[in-house]
């Protein structure tokens, strides 16, 4: 896969509400032309019935650990379970802009605080 750190953001991008794992879920299944964007190959079959053995292999070691490039997910320093980030933003007195965000990983309840 190539310029895979521009597809991440590209998706990122698109994925809205739903986590990057089950936003390429759904478009590997929905899009008969996202296996070709991913791989930048003219596959002769849609979806990822041209792909080699070696491109499933990497597509699967790609989705094991997916949850690192996805955006809107933080590892618990605890449990290292991936949590939504979904944190109350702490505000310093007469501050704007928050200066963290605290919130608790649904797997363990761990309470945590990212800058
Ligand atoms: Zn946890």
């Amino acid at each position: 896969m190539k310029n895979l750190e521009e597809k991440l953001k590209v998706l990122n991008e698109r994925k809205e509400n739903l986590d990057l794992r089950e936003f390429i879920e759904q478009e590997a299944t929905n899009d008969p032309n996202f296996f070709r964007w991913l791989f930048d190959e003219e596959f002769e079959k849609d979806f990822a019935e041209s792909l080699t053995d070696e491109q499933e292999e990497e597509f699967a070691v790609f989705m094991d650990d997916i949850e690192q490039h996805d955006d809107s997910l933080k590892k618990c320093d605890y449990c290292g379970g991936w949590e939504v980030e979904q944190g109350k933003a702490r505000y310093g007195d007469g501050y704007w802009t928050p200066y963290e965000y605290e919130y608790n990983c649904a797997n363990c309840g761990n309470l945590m605080f990212i800058d």
